[in-house]
């Protein structure tokens, strides 16, 4: 096949850094419709059905000893949960019985014994027992796939590629192995979406909004390269002989870049004339702690624990959840850990928390709104997170607070959780409470309430989509999507005078703290408090270092008057 040449896409960026290689396009393929065998082959596809649950259980068992081999005994127990499921007579009888007495074929028959168990199992009272209902049928699942011919999950990336896809579920993005992800390249998406901000956490170069993308992959053939820059969005399909020495020369400068933010960890983040700015980071899990302790975070202003919620077929047990979060403390040795409550709904849907389904997730029953329905997610987060204050400073804010009546719902499941613990004479520490200002009714109700709290964090990212009615995952908006938006700067600004006369602190995690341009308006602004993915903070504290208080006041009072982001944009990046 003769190939079209370098086709050459300006995609958006998202997360630093440079690569080229192999692409693989990852798209998790439908099972086929239910079918029917004729009676003769009956045995036959029995037989078929028996082969493929057989497998499913020794790759199941196969997986466990590999993840009890890298030291996760948890997760290890569930692989072997799962593998016991798939070799269920009580599975794999019914499932026989729907071939031969219905003439399904194995594919509906596992499919539909699997939702037949789940039901049953979703009457029991327990709990714990309901829980299992997900994974009977994630294993049905498995046993199905693998009817069918189709990979199962963690076989979507076998080797080393670049990871081509319309768009990425969190939750996919969080399970795919690290090690063999060298970069993601999505058609759809922006950079304050989940996958995007994921990417950034992990140091994994990634590029959105990469028009006709997966069409130019495809005509370029498979063993065609990607070449991409996760800095500036530049993106080539089957580069030529000068694109290859040119992107093997940004990929060098991006290493250089990255040793040399490591060696500046130890410098202040304070601006030339004095002011001292902290600077945290955010993290999905406490496996993030150490590097963002190595590249000078001096706390966790925002750990987005829904993903100790995704990679699994249960939520996490309370004792499960102290170890995450005392792991993180005992990593910073001392420094604030901020636990955020579970924020699931929107683009983070948890597989065994069923939520209904919703015309406007990002609108609906989301975060703290669970609570409604779910207080003992909330309350067990809780007791582990004051547990865990036993060992060092944490605080807990909720998100997705509109107003004081939120606010009272995250006090009131606090105490709920306190009183528990200390009637069961359980050890634990205090822990300060707080919320996340990404509601726009929440930063305009402050001054009222925020003196019932102990500190506030503006979640830019949600506070952008929610302000300006731009969708966080809709590549078309991007002209909406600066948070330089005066829109936003006036948030911004209320937010600071509410928390000043309340006498709380004011943070910034969404992505806004990790622009260098957007973190000198937010220090013009007031803030002195910025937590973003930890590869972002070297070139933060470069900015921070190289101003004064005096000059990013003037600019942000110039950017609050601006007639869009366009001028405050110009006006930061030239203090860079
Ligand atoms: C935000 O909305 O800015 C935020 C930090 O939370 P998340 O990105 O997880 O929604
Ligand atoms: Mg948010």
């Amino acid at each position: 096949m003769t190939r079209p040449g370098p086709i050459r896409i300006n995609a958006t960026a998202a997360a630093p850094g440079v690569v080229r290689g192999r692409w693989t396009e990852l798209k998790r393929a439908a099972l086929p419709p239910p079918g029917h065998v004729t009676p003769g082959d009956v045995p036959a596809e029995v037989a078929r059905l028996r082969a493929a649950a057989n497998e499913a259980a020794l790759e199941l068992m196969a997986i466990s000893d590999e993840v009890a081999a890298r030291g996760h005994d948890d997760e290890a127990g569930i692989f072997a949960a799962h593998a016991a499921i798939a070799w269920d007579p009580e599975l794999i009888g019914p499932a026989e019985r729907e071939i031969e007495l219905d003439g399904w074929d194995a594919i509906a028959g596992i499919q539909s014994a699997g939702r037949a168990a789940a039901a049953r199992i979703r009457a029991v009272d327990d709990p714990l027992i309901r829980a299992r209902a997900t994974d009977i049928l994630d294993v049905a699942d498995r046993i199905a796939r693998r009817l069918a011919g189709l990979p199962a999950e963690e076989e979507l990336l076998p080797a080393p590629a670049i990871v081509a896809a319309q768009d990425l579920a969190p939750s996919l993005t969080a399970t795919l192995p690290r090690e063999r992800l060298l970069g993601i390249a999505l058609e759809g998406g922006s950079p304050t979406a989940h996958a995007a901000i994921l990417a950034r956490a992990y140091g994994i170069p990634a590029i959105v909004g990469a028009a006709g993308l997966l069409a130019a992959l495809r005509s370029a053939g498979d063993d065609a390269e990607l070449a991409m820059d996760g800095s500036t969005g530049e993106v080539v399909v089957d580069p030529d002989a000068g694109d290859r020495a040119r992107f093997d020369a940004r990929a060098d400068e991006a290493s250089a870049t990255r040793r040399r933010d490591v060696a500046e960890s130890g410098l202040e983040a304070v601006t030339a004339d004095g002011v001292p700015v902290t600077l945290l980071a955010n993290i999905g899990s406490p496996d993030e702690a150490a590097g963002a302790v190595a590249l000078g975070a001096v706390g966790v202003g925002l750990f987005r624990t829904e993903f100790l919620f995704l990679e699994r077929a249960a939520p996490p047990t309370e004792a499960e959840q102290v170890v995450a979060y005392r792991r993180a403390l005992e990593a910073f040795g001392g420094g604030p850990v901020t636990i955020r409550l579970l924020d699931v709904g929107g683009d983070k849907p948890i597989p065994y928390l069923p939520l209904p389904h919703e015309d406007n997730p990002f609108l609906g029953v989301r975060a703290l709104r669970l609570a409604a329905t779910r207080p003992e997610l909330f309350v067990t987060q809780l007791r582990a997170a004051y547990r865990a204050a036993a060992f060092g400073p944490v605080k807990v804010m909720a998100p997705m607070i509109a107003d004081s009546g939120d606010a009272t719902t995250l006090l009131r499941l606090a105490e709920e959780a306190r009183t528990a613990l200390d009637a069961e004479g359980v050890e634990r520490g205090e822990v300060s409470l707080g919320v996340m200002l990404e509601i726009p009714s929440a930063v305009l109700t402050g001054a009222q309430w925020f003196d019932r709290i102990s500190f506030a964090s503006l979640g830019t990212n949600d506070l952008l989509q929610y302000t300006l009615a731009v969708d966080r995952g809709n590549p078309a908006l991007e002209r909406y999507r600066d948070s330089l938006h005066p829109a936003l700067l006036g948030l911004v600004r209320m937010s600071v005078e509410a928390a000043r006369s309340a006498g709380i602190e004011l943070s910034v995690c969404g992505e806004m703290a990790g622009d260098p341009a957007a973190a000198l308006a937010l220090i013009g602004l007031g803030v002195r408090s910025l937590s973003m993915v930890a590869p972002s903070i070297a070139a933060v504290r470069r900015a921070i270092r190289a101003n004064s208080l005096d000059v990013l006041v003037r600019e942000a009072e110039a950017a609050l008057r601006a007639p869009s982001a366009a001028e405050a944009r110009t006006a930061f990046a030239r203090l860079l």
